[in-house]
């Protein structure tokens, strides 16, 4: 990877695997102009799973898709945008081994996000059936 400040090669100087969130966090040094910043490599979800919705229709996983739903039942929170950061995580960890072909249904999505939020804030979690009735 290239030197964001003025694109001259950079070399690890730390790595670490984060579990958590199934990344990789990495610290790097300019060999130009001696800056230092951080790097995170994560899984190419939209590359990786596809959604299947009820009609049957075929669309990538957009983890933005996700957080905006989220983010949509969690905005009476206070610390909406961190909370709805770390349920974005925890739903993608569940659902992530549950899908073995590289599929998942829409429904399966829609369930664990539902579970998540009701153990985490019960508004939060009737808003979110209430945008998905369709595949709760
Ligand atoms: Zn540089």
């Amino acid at each position: 990877m290239v030197c964001i400040y003025c694109s001259s090669d950079t070399k690890v100087t730390n790595s670490r695997l984060q579990k958590r969130s199934n990344s990789v966090w990495r610290r790097r040094h300019c060999k130009g102009c001696g800056s230092i910043f951080s790097t995170k490599e994560h899984v190419d979800y939209e590359k990786s799973i596809v959604v299947q919705s009820p009609e049957g229709a075929i669309s990538p996983f957009l983890r933005d898709k996700l957080f905006t739903s989220i983010y949509r039942s969690c905005q009476h929170r206070e610390t909406a945008l961190q909370d709805t950061i770390g349920i974005t995580d925890t739903v993608i960890d569940k659902i992530w081994n549950l899908s073995q072909d590289g599929k998942l249904n829409a429904e399966v999505i829609a369930a664990a996000t539902m579970k998540t939020l009701k153990r985490f804030d019960q508004p939060a979690a009737i808003s979110y059936q209430a945008f998905h009735a369709d595949v709760l």
